[in-house]
């Protein structure tokens, strides 16, 4: 396999670790290597909320811990690799990997699966991806409103696709996944969280200036205010990260 399709060894992040990929380019070359390989394997995206969770959830832990990729999603992710390791780590955020990762799924001719979301939203990021890459294999979609889950990895299995994106937001989104690994054919898993409300419109992608500075949290608190109790995770992680680093621990 071609030295850059090699995944990097993980990062321990406190109960999580995170995949220190050096750019948008690495980490899409890597997912080919998994595809090319067959072997089946998801990603998901490591924030303060999800490290602060699985700090008292176990089995969230594991499950999020069984991924073979963790991107270092936002700014707390890429301070707490700072505050422990002593490293700057290159952000891959879930939004924007699925954009890469759907540009090369055009070129590649890999087929894709979209779940999740509402069916309208659903029904949108389909559309506005097609509009925007002709030549895109999208074989199935389904909103992630279902009931049956075995429905729907038959149906996913019936499409042969290649990458299944799975928009449930979190943790239902890992548990779902890891809870089905096993069964669905598809090589690679990712989890994108409301990245489907972005890509049919019906959420704004935070503005570039705050992708660049890792403000997004703040876009989404002001955008979406009702969002706020979620964000009260933050000051938690923040001192459990200080707790970590006085004690010395990385994990
Ligand atoms: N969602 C879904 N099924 C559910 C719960 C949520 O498809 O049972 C979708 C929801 O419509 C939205 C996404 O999951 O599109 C969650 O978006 P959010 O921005 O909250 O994601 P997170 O911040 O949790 O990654």
């Amino acid at each position: 396999m071609d030295a850059d399709k090699k995944i990097p060894e993980p990062l321990p992040l406190m109960s999580l670790k995170v995949t220190p990929f050096l750019s948008y380019r690495h980490a899409c070359a890597c997912v080919e290597g998994l595809i090319e390989a067959g072997r089946k394997a998801y990603s998901v995206a490591i924030n303060p909320e999800k490290i602060y969770q699985a700090e008292h959830d176990r089995e969230l832990a594991d499950l999020i811990n069984g991924a073979r990729i963790c991107i270092c999603d936002g700014i707390g992710a890429a301070l707490a690799v700072r505050v422990l390791h002593g490293r700057a780590l290159t952000r891959i955020t879930g939004v924007a990997l699925f954009f890469e990762l759907v540009k090369k799924a055009a070129e590649k001719g890999w087929k894709i699966y979209l779940l999740g979301a509402s069916p309208e939203s659903n029904q949108g990021a389909y559309e506005a991806l097609l509009a925007k890459h002709p030549g895109l294999k999208i074989v199935g979609r389904h909103d992630g409103y279902f009931e049956d889950s075995g429905k729907i990895v038959e149906d996913v299995n019936r499409s042969r696709a290649d990458i299944l994106f799975v928009a449930l937001g979190s943790p239902k989104q890992e548990q779902w996944i890891a809870g089905h690994r096993e069964v669905i054919d598809a090589p690679f898993c990712m989890g994108v969280g409301g990245t489907f409300d972005v890509v049919s419109g019906r959420v704004k992608w935070a503005p570039a200036v705050c992708r660049k500075t890792g403000t997004e949290w703040l876009y989404r608190l002001v955008s979406e205010p009702k969002r706020w109790r979620r964000q009260l995770a933050l000051p938690k992680f923040l001192w459990l990260l200080l707790r970590y680093k006085l004690a010395g621990k990385k994990k």
